[in-house]
């Protein structure tokens, strides 16, 4: 019956606790990680501990020692009090003072080198998972993170693992050093005086008990802590990056309104964990004072008896006092746990994403490759869509043939392009490479024949030698500068006072339009693979820019199968075969000249081209 009651009452103050959580209008940015038991958290993180299992185990004997002196060094106040306090006595000092320093020294020697192990432990497993967890997320599938907020990760990368290693670092020392102590300071204490132990020990279930209920209610809030910390840093990151949008539309406020709702709903979370750890205390320092009276009672009665010294009886309660510690480090490290488990369900979520393309046991590289690109009745769907991206694909390109991917945005050209990258592998038929299908080969090895332009020409800060040098990071300095010839951008370089070592600033921002899609023209060039994927790389340049890049382009098409995706149909012009791609499906297939007089799709796509650069000029020609 109290059992039940019991429980129906955590289940109350659970239920409070989760309506009180969710009191914040909170969105669901980032969603709650799937709990994940404790042992199975320790089995996923103890491989990042293994490294350093013998200084694991060095600590752990560092902490066996430290209790056992802990308890002689105790033992010789009980010595000092029947020996020499109750005796008046001074002779034995003449011993007890130069052991009793002496354990002392070792005990504080032992404690400090044990800190300093259990943090050098500790900082070496955060530093081991968070470069294994960023290893990881690079290798994931890019849908992975587009249907992820970037912050999320990132909170879930620095800020989750740090309080996992933190519990590392200081829970699992604790952990040890409590257990030892526990059992070192409990057998001493029935070896003293079975009685006083006995009455000690009943304090053990109330002490179990709170722990356990505060630990399950800390464990719901750190969740929610560490939900939001995730949302924040999303928010953050999001409307940062956007900055320009977010202050020419003045929506400063609404972006600090969310980030501030979610703050709070942290702070809430927050709040939660410290209280229910305060609540903690009171409740153990009233055990502990119950069961230091009765102690002493019993004890009074134990020494009248003659059954007890004085020193025995303060031997004792020295020992309750040294028992206490732990119990509480113990105590706090289950909610430590707890707390560090709601982090570490965040990363083992991550952790557990398996990449889309992996290579096969015994996969091959691809040597020396020609180029030669085929599609063989390729159909693909993207995970948890329902419609096909792409149906019944079957293409076939020669070393150095170039085809022009046209059609409605969302007919499937990228999704295409993104195959032959093995981006993705297909959910029916066979891409190949030189006539081996891709699923057989390494992915690197397949990335390496590739050389990828985009519309977004992607740039990391730094110079623009290292930019270039990102697709051939082994190239020379003459293959360098070659590369940028051919892309006409050595010139431009050149007269920058820093030349190739000028730095391009946050994704390029110091170089124009052209200037930037020149440079990664030139990346691609380095790269010396023999096929190239362009996608609508001139789509967002001004006509003059558009212009000049043209040439270079043409000039790293050159001996390249070249996959063009663009909406421009005059590029399309210099493609060998035009694929017309309708809803997934080729719809049709043919050079520019074939497809014009079949007077199709792709005829009607063209006239309404020309019309509308008709308008715009003939528009031009009127305002000016
Ligand atoms: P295009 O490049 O022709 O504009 P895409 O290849 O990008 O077309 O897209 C083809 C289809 O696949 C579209 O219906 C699009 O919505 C869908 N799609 C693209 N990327 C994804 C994705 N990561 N997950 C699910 N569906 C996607």
């Amino acid at each position: 019956m109290s059992v039940r009651s019991k429980s129906a009452n955590g289940g109350a103050i659970r239920s409070r606790l989760a309506k009180y959580l969710q009191g914040g209008e909170g969105s669901e940015v980032v969603a709650p990680a799937p709990p994940v038991p404790i042992r199975d958290i320790f089995r996923h993180f103890w491989p990042y501990a293994q490294p350093y299992r013998r200084y694991i185990t060095l600590s752990v004997v560092l902490m066996a020692a430290t209790p056992l002196l802990q308890g002689a060094r105790l033992y010789m106040v009980k010595i000092t009090v029947d020996e020499v306090l109750l005796k008046a006595n001074l002779r034995p000092m003449l011993w007890i003072a130069p052991i009793t320093i002496g354990l002392t020294l070792l005990v504080g020697a032992l404690s400090f080198f044990n800190a300093y192990l259990s943090s050098w432990i500790g900082e070496r497993f955060m530093a081991n998972l968070r470069g294994h967890f960023f290893d990881h997320l690079q290798g994931l599938s890019l849908p992975f993170f587009q249907q992820r907020r970037l912050g999320d990760v990132l909170a879930r990368l620095l800020g989750d693992t740090g309080v996992i290693g933190t519990f590392v670092i200081s829970g699992v020392a604790t952990a040890l050093s409590a257990i030892f102590a526990i059992f070192v300071f409990g057998v001493g204490m029935f070896l003293i005086d079975w009685r006083l132990a006995l009455i000690f020990s009943l304090t053990a279930p109330v002490f179990v008990t709170t722990v356990r209920m505060l630990s399950r209610l800390t464990k719901g809030a750190a969740r929610e802590r560490s939900r939001r910390g995730g949302a924040m840093m999303a928010y953050a990151e999001e409307s940062f990056s956007n900055i320009a949008l977010v202050q020419a539309n003045n929506q400063q406020d609404r972006e600090s309104a969310k980030f501030r709702t979610e703050s709070m709903a942290a702070l809430r979370a927050g709040v939660i964990v410290t209280r229910l750890r305060a609540i903690f205390s009171p409740t153990t320092d009233l055990v502990q004072a119950i069961a230091g009276l009765g102690i002493i009672t019993v004890g009074t009665v134990g020494i009248k008896d003659g059954r007890l010294t004085l020193g025995v009886l303060l031997l004792f309660v020295a020992y309750t006092q040294q028992l206490y510690g732990p119990m509480r480090g113990l105590a706090r490290l289950y909610q430590t746990t707890y707390a560090a488990s709601a982090g570490a369900e965040r990363v083992i979520e991550f952790l557990d994403e398996q990449p889309e393309v992996v290579d096969r046991p015994r996969a091959e590289n691809l040597q020396k490759p020609h180029g030669a690109v085929e599609f063989d009745d390729v159909s693909f769907t993207y995970p948890g869509s329902a419609q096909p991206a792409l149906r019944n694909i079957t293409i076939s390109l020669e070393p150095g043939q170039k085809v022009a991917l046209v059609g409605h945005s969302g007919a499937g050209k990228s999704t295409l392009a993104r195959l032959v990258l093995r981006f993705h592998d297909p959910s029916s038929g066979v891409v190949k490479i030189d006539g081996k299908d891709l699923r057989d080969l390494t992915v690197t090895s397949v990335r390496d024949s590739s050389a990828l332009l985009l519309q977004d020409t992607l740039m990391f800060d730094g110079s623009v030698r290292e930019n270039i040098l990102y697709g051939n990071p082994s190239a020379s300095e003459d293959e360098l500068i070659e590369a940028a010839r051919a892309a006409d951008a050595h010139d431009f370089i050149t007269r920058f006072s820093d030349g190739y070592d000028t730095g391009v600033g946050q994704r390029g921002s110091r170089l124009s339009g052209g200037q930037r899609q020149r440079v990664a023209i030139a990346r691609a060039m380095i790269r010396s693979a023999p096929i190239l994927i362009l996608d609508e790389p001139t789509t967002g340049l001004d006509a003059d820019s558009s212009h000049k890049v043209l040439h270079p382009l043409r000039r790293l098409m050159a001996g390249r199968t070249t996959l063009m995706i663009s909406h421009n149909l005059m590029t399309v012009r210099d493609a060998d075969v035009i694929l017309l791609l309708e809803d997934g499906r080729i719809a049709e297939t043919g050079s520019h000249d074939e497809l014009i007089e079949r007077n199709g799709l792709y005829a009607h796509f063209v006239r309404l081209q020309t019309e509308s650069r008709e308008d715009v000029s003939a528009a031009g020609t009127r305002v000016s």
